[in-house]
């Protein structure tokens, strides 16, 4: 089985949207990608950090899905790290209220030593030394390195985003970001000042607006598949970076074709995630749910026209 190292943040979430509220909850953008790539056949490991008041079930829930939690460093004394989001009613849009780095401050992260040869490795939104620190120390060349991450680390760490960006085959961030980013509005040409930082890949997560991905002048879209409730944005944009990097690291192929492939995958995922709060829906879907809805993408998106 090939192996899929994940880096990212294990946190507590307080989120609101239109339809509510919730107190401090399961979240963080390795969480997500963690359970989204447990839907593949593959051996996946986390690295993070937690505070010693994160709850023993969470991590019991991230085993029970088979993730490998040995490099999620449990600090003593310390606090979780806490985000908390308030949506704006058509959901697309959302404030951040509280970051609290809280043990993510000081972490040192330490790549399991059977995870030194993963073959894909993906890093997750945290601070863009943790993801430098990490393909530092594999031991390795991994097939593909997909990094994801938010304006929060463009505000506070561009210099070491940058030379991070340099490192990766693929960068996956939404509409907002690529424009912070590249200083262009245009999408299009977003991408392509992305290509020139360092990553040959570039996937635009456009929520409910579906996702773009760019590789030099060839583009390839795939929706959003047009859900009857949405509840909770949250970790959507982690769960189809998971759907995208866990399917990558099964097929074992890496070619734009597959990730095509990959990033309907991913989208089908997210779509779930987006139906109940936190990481609810995650935690209950079925494979055979995949599969089902996996079927109603392809019929979205396909048509017969002779060119
Ligand atoms: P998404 O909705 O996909 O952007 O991901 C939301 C998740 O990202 C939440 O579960 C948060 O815990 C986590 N998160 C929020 N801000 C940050 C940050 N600055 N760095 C890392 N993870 C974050």
């Amino acid at each position: 089985m090939n192996k899929l190292l994940i880096v990212g943040t294990v946190a507590f979430d307080a989120i609101e949207t239109p339809f509510g509220k919730t107190d401090k909850i399961l979240g963080g953008a390795a969480t997500y990608i963690g359970l989204s790539a447990s839907f593949f056949n593959l051996q996946s490991a986390i690295v993070s950090v937690v505070g010693d008041d994160f709850p023993q079930e969470h991590l019991d829930l991230l085993t029970s899905k088979n993730i490998d939690i040995s490099g999620i460093e449990i600090v003593k004394g310390g606090k979780t790290f806490f985000w908390s989001g308030l949506y704006h009613n058509d959901l697309n849009s959302r404030d951040t209220l509280v970051t609290e780095l809280n043990v993510l401050a000081d972490f040192q992260p330490k790549v399991p030593q059977n995870f030194k040869d993963a073959d894909i490795v993906m890093l997750g939104n945290l601070h863009p030394l943790v993801q430098s620190s990490v393909l530092d120390q594999m031991e390795k060349k991994p097939k593909l390195v997909v990094l994801d991450t938010m304006n929060f680390w463009m505000d506070c760490a561009l210099p070491e985003l940058l030379d991070v960006i340099k490192r990766v085959d693929v960068i996956t961030i939404n509409d907002e970001e690529a424009r912070q980013l590249s200083g262009e509005y245009s999408l299009v040409k977003a991408a392509a000042k992305i290509q020139e930082l360092g990553p040959k890949y570039v996937v635009i997560k456009k929520g409910e607006h579906g996702a773009l991905l760019f590789h030099n002048r060839e583009v390839f879209f795939a929706p959003a598949l047009p859900l009857e409730d949405v509840f909770d944005p949250t970790g959507a944009g982690d769960t189809f970076a998971g759907g995208f990097s866990g399917y990558i690291t099964q097929s074992e192929n890496i070619s734009f074709s597959n990730m095509r492939n990959a990033i309907i995958y991913g989208s089908n995922l997210a779509s779930f995630c987006v139906e109940k709060f936190g990481t609810e829906r995650m935690e209950t879907l079925s494979k055979a749910e995949v599969a089902i809805r996996l079927q109603q993408f392809k019929s979205l998106t396909q048509f017969d026209i002779e060119i």
